[in-house]
C-alpha cells in the first residue's frame, strides 16, 4: 500500500512545512523500503506549536470557555472520526512499525475506547469542600494545567500518543504531540481527527521530529506545563532533568522486565498461552512484555515445551500478510541489538530452547525468531536488561517466598503476571510484588479505565483511569473568611 496520508506538521490548525526545511524518511521494517517522507520539526517548530497551544489556552478563548460537556462531545467526535479512519490508520501503523494488522487494529481500537472513556469524564471533574475550623468556607477546585507535551516511542505509536492526549484534552489542556522519528505517521492522524471533529485551532498540535532536537526543545520549554513521556528509562531520566529546569511536571512511562509467574496448580495450557502472548506480541517490543518466565520447578518442562511449541508454530510475516502473527522488529539496529542480547545470554550460560537467530526464509525485513532461553539465572544480562524483542528468559523457583524475591530483584516494576488457581497464593504473591500492575491468570491486560504505570525505574505517575485526571489537572485551594 502506497502511503497517502499527511506528511506535514500540524500546528495551530494548519498543515505546514518545517521552519528548518528538513525532511526525513520512515522505513517499512518488513520490506526495508522507504514508506513515507515526512517534514522534520525543528526547535522553531516546537516553539510555534507551544505558542499555538498557549494561545488556545488564553483567558476567554473558545477552548477555555466552552462547557465541559461540549469538550466531551468533541472528544466523542474525535473517537468517531478515528473509528471512520480505523482501517487506514491500522495499515499505516502496520507498515510504519512492522506490527501485524491484527496488532495494529487492537492499538487503534484502544485509542477509540480511550477517547470515549475520557469524553465521559469532562463534566465530572470536580473539587471538594474542606471541613476546616472557624467561620470559613474552604474548597479545592481542579484546574487544567496549560500546554501539555507528549513524547511518544515507536512501539505503540498511535496508542501511546492517544493514551495521554485523551485525558489531557478531557481536563481542558492543549497538547503538542511528538512521535518517534522511527514511526511518525499514525500520530499525524490526530491532526486530521482534531480538524474533522472541529477542535479549536491550536488545541492539538503534532510535530514529528528527532528526540535530540524536537523532543529536547519540548522537554525544556518553559511554556509547557506538563510532559507526558513514554520511552526508555535513560531518555526518561534526561527528560525529567530538562523539565526540572522549569519545575515542569512529568509523567514517566518507562521500561520493564515483567515476570510471568507460573505455579504448578495453574491451568498450564492457559498459562503457556499467556506467556506466549506476553512475550511474542508486537515481536516482544513492549514495555510490559512478560520477558521473564518464572516457573515452578515441578512444571518447568511442561510449560517450556508448550511455549516452545507455540513459538515454533507462530507464522512470521509483514504488515500486509493477514496470516502473520508476528512481524519484524522495528529497525536493523533493533534487530542487531536483540541478536546481540541472545548471544550474551548464551555466553553467560543460557540454553537456546528454540529460535535464537534470523528465520532462514526471511532474507528481507528485520525479523528475529521467537526465542526461548532456558537455564537462565536472575543475575544474567538477559534477566536484568530490557531486550525489547521476542526473547523469553526462563528461570525456575521452588516456593512463593523465593519467587517474590526473584520477581522483585529487578531495576524495573511495571507489570507482573501470576498463574495459579490457589486463592491464598494469588493474594500472597500479588501483595508481595513491587509492581505497578499485577494480573492473575491473564497477561498482559489493561483498560482505559485502569491505571497504567510502574514502580522503580519503570516510571513515575500513572496514565489511564481516574489517576490520569489527577495527572492532567492541578489543585487550587480557596479559603473564604465568613466572619
Ligand atoms: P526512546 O526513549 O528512545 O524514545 C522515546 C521518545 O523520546 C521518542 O519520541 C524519541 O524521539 C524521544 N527522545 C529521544 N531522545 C530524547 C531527548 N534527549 N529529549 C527528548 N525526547 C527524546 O524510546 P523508544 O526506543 O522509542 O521506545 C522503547 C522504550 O519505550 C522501551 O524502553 C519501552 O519499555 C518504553 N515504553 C514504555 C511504555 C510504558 O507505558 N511504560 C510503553 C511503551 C514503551
Amino acid at each position: 500500500m502506497e502511503y497517502s496520508g499527511p506528511t506535514e506538521l500540524f500546528i495551530d490548525g494548519e498543515w505546514v512545512d518545517s521552519e528548518g526545511g528538513e525532511l526525513f524518511d520512515t522505513i517499512d521494517p518488513a520490506t526495508e523500503d522507504v514508506y513515507a517522507t515526512v517534514q522534520k520539526a525543528s526547535a522553531d517548530d516546537v516553539n510555534a506549536a507551544v505558542a499555538a497551544g498557549d494561545d488556545a489556552m488564553s483567558r476567554g478563548s473558545e477552548w477555555t470557555t466552552m462547557a465541559p460537556s461540549e469538550r466531551g462531545e468533541l472528544l466523542r467526535d474525535m473517537a468517531e472520526v478515528i473509528e471512520e479512519m480505523k482501517d487506514e490508520i491500522t495499515l499505516v501503523e502496520s507498515h510504519d512499525n512492522g506490527k501485524t494488522p491484527f496488532e495494529a487494529g487492537m492499538e487503534v481500537q484502544m485509542v477509540i475506547d480511550t477517547f470515549r472513556y475520557y469524553a465521559g469524564w469532562t463534566d465530572k471533574i470536580r473539587g471538594e469542600e474542606n471541613p476546616i475550623p472557624g467561620q470559613r468556607l474552604n474548597y479545592t477546585t481542579r484546574e487544567s494545567l496549560g500546554v501539555t507535551g507528549h513524547i511518544v516511542p515507536w512501539n505503540y505509536p498511535f496508542q501511546l500518543a492517544g493514551r495521554s492526549l485523551a485525558p489531557a484534552l478531557a481536563c481542558g489542556n492543549t497538547a503538542v504531540v511528538k512521535p518517534s522519528s522511527q514511526t511518525p505517521l499514525s500520530a499525524l492522524y490526530y491532526g486530521l481527527a482534531a480538524e474533522k471533529a472541529g477542535l479549536p485551532d491550536g488545541v492539538v498540535n503534532v510535530i514529528p521530529g528527532s528526540g535530540r532536537e524536537a523532543g529536547n526543545a519540548l522537554a525544556e520549554h518553559d511554556d509547557v506545563a506538563h510532559i507526558a513521556f513514554t520511552g526508555s528509562t535513560g531518555v526518561g531520566k534526561n527528560v525529567m532533568e530538562k523539565a526540572a529546569q522549569n519545575v515542569t511536571g512529568v509523567t514517566l512511562e518507562l521500561g520493564g522486565k515483567g515476570p510471568n509467574i507460573v505455579f504448578p496448580d495453574a491451568d498450564i495450557e492457559a498459562a503457556a498461552n499467556g506467556v506466549h502472548y506476553g512475550i511474542f506480541m508486537n515481536a516482544g517490543q513492549m514495555c510490559w512484555a512478560g520477558s521473564r518466565l518464572l516457573v515452578h520447578e515441578d512444571v518447568h518442562d511442561e510449560v517450556v515445551d508448550a511455549v516452545v511449541d507455540g513459538a515454533e508454530s507462530t507464522p512470521l510475516g509483514s504488515g500486509i500478510d493477514d496470516d502473520a502473527r508476528m512481524g519484524p522488529v522495528v529497525s536493523k539496529s533493533q534487530q542487531k541489538e536483540v541478536l546481540g542480547y541472545i548471544q550474551t545470554g548464551v555466553d553467560e550460560g543460557a540454553t537456546v530452547a528454540t529460535g535464537g537467530g534470523v528465520p532462514e526464509d526471511k532474507d528481507q525485513g528485520y525479523f528475529v525468531e521467537p526465542t526461548v532461553l532456558t537455564d537462565v539465572t536472575n543475575d544474567m544480562t538477559v534477566a536484568r536488561e530490557e531486550i525489547f524483542g521476542p526473547v523469553l528468559s526462563v528461570i525456575t523457583f521452588e516456593d512463593r517466598e523465593e519467587v517474590i524475591e526473584i520477581a522483585n530483584d529487578s531495576p524495573y516494576g511495571l507489570m507482573a503476571g501470576v498463574w495459579t488457581n490457589d486463592l491464598s497464593t494469588a493474594h500472597t504473591v500479588t501483595d508481595g510484588l513491587n509492581y505497578g500492575m499485577v494480573s492473575v491468570n491473564e497477561y498482559p491486560v489493561t483498560f482505559p479505565q485502569t491505571p497504567f504505570g510502574g514502580t522503580k525505574e519503570s516510571g513515575s505517575g500513572r496514565e489511564q483511569g481516574t489517576e490520569a485526571i489527577h495527572e492532567y489537572t492541578q489543585a487550587k485551594n480557596v479559603n473564604i473568611n465568613l466572619g
